[in-house]
């Protein structure tokens, strides 16, 4: 028993959501499996004050322009999740939620999905789980010691949740940043990175950053010399509340620690700083383990691909999750490229003809 489609997309994301465009235009039969009640994949769950590093006509998805958010040059998660919401409703993408994917298995010629639905059958998968239910808290030294209380990037909503608190924020990215400044008013705070923080110059934004991705990919795909990564600009966009944080001198940040201790941070130096709770603004992984019965996993959580495609089950495609997916691949306007050659390659493999006009 069970439903049989060309394509089951695993995650309803953005990602998700720029596959089902890509696949319903080539005429691919799919439907979109979604763990959320609602709309809007991590974005509904971010920190309240989060502001997108690039305005909102640079931060569309393919066919539909993200309109301005009022008063607001760099809209916020809300803004986003409105988008996204509309977004499927438009194109009238065959989202099912809340449809939590466990397993995905070889079953002779089509890859069996088991869910909290029940099974599916598919000649393809997409996977498009995103990063967020998989936070990454580096081994420090100390870390179960401590006796306040620890948040990841993904537990924190607002400030008022740690007003007055004596707070460590560690991560130099740009979460780690915007996290800093949101904390940097109403707590005491300590911002750490591993190295001294690299703000972008003011003027560039996520524009500049995708630019620069692209230009990139292009020079290695052509042979030529590596420009060098986005991380050869910096680091942090910085964004209207980290500009203002970082003028008033609200952002100094100070090296990694050397242990936790049950009461705060201890630096190899010996110096210490008391602390009520430690936000890890440290980063993610690929959220895949339903592909765990397929054996494809390699370091780093990573499974190997060319494009999106995983070298060694080519039913398999992966979208979002970072630059080895595709360059900007985790990004709003940079996920229509891959999800546009991810659909044409399952039409082409599928041997499903396209409409005419795609
Ligand atoms: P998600 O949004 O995480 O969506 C994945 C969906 O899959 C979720 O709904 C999830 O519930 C579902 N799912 C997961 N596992 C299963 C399963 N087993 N079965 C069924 N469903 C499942 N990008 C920008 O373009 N501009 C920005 O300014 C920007 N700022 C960012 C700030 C922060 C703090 C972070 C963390 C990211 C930011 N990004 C930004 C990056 C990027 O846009 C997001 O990470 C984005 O949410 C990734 O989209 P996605 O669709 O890949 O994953």
């Amino acid at each position: 028993m069970g439903r049989h489609l060309d394509v089951v997309v695993i995650g309803g994301g953005q990602a998700g959501l720029a596959a089902g465009y890509h696949l319903r235009r080539l005429g691919l039969d799919f439907v979109v499996l979604d763990a959320q009640d609602a709309p809007g994949g991590a974005w509904q769950h971010t920190w309240d004050s989060l502001r997108l590093f690039s305005p909102a006509a640079h931060s569309s998805l393919p066919g539909r322009i993200m309109p301005p958010q009022p008063g607001a040059a760099y809209p916020d998660a809300a803004h986003v999740v409105d988008y996204l919401a509309d977004y499927e409703q438009r194109y009238d993408l065959p989202v099912v939620r809340p449809v939590r994917v466990e397993a995905v298995h070889r079953h002779g010629d089509v890859l069996r999905l088991e869910s909290t639905s029940g099974t599916w059958h598919a000649r393809t998968v997409i996977s498009a789980t995103g990063t967020w239910r998989r936070p990454f808290v580096p081994a420090v030294p100390g870390r179960a010691r401590f006796r306040g209380t620890q948040l990841h990037t993904v537990g924190h909503r607002r400030p008022a949740d740690l007003a007055g608190r004596r707070v460590i924020v560690v991560g130099g990215g740009n979460s780690g940043a915007q996290v800093a400044a949101d904390l940097a008013y109403g707590t005491a705070l300590t911002w750490v990175t591993r190295r001294p923080p690299r703000f972008l110059a003011d003027e560039i934004d996520g524009r500049a950053l995708f630019d620069h991705a692209t230009a990139r990919r292009r020079a290695l795909d052509e042979g030529r010399t590596d420009t060098g990564g986005v991380a050869s600009l910096g680091d942090i966009v910085a964004v209207p509340p980290v500009r203002e944080a970082r003028d008033r001198g609200l952002l100094q940040a100070r090296p990694m620690f050397a242990r936790l201790t049950a009461t705060g941070a201890e630096w190899a130096d010996g110096t210490r700083a008391e602390a009520d709770a430690i936000v890890w603004c440290t980063g993610f992984r690929p959220a895949l383990s339903p592909l765990a019965p397929l054996g494809l996993r390699g370091p780093r959580g990573r499974i190997a691909t060319a494009g999106t495609q995983a070298l060694a089950e080519p039913r398999l495609h992966l979208l979002g999750y970072g630059d080895w997916t595709g360059p900007a691949s985790a990004t709003l306007v940079g996920v229509g490229r891959p999800a546009r050659e991810a659909a044409r390659a399952i039409a082409e493999r599928l041997d499903v003809r396209r409409p005419a006009g795609t």
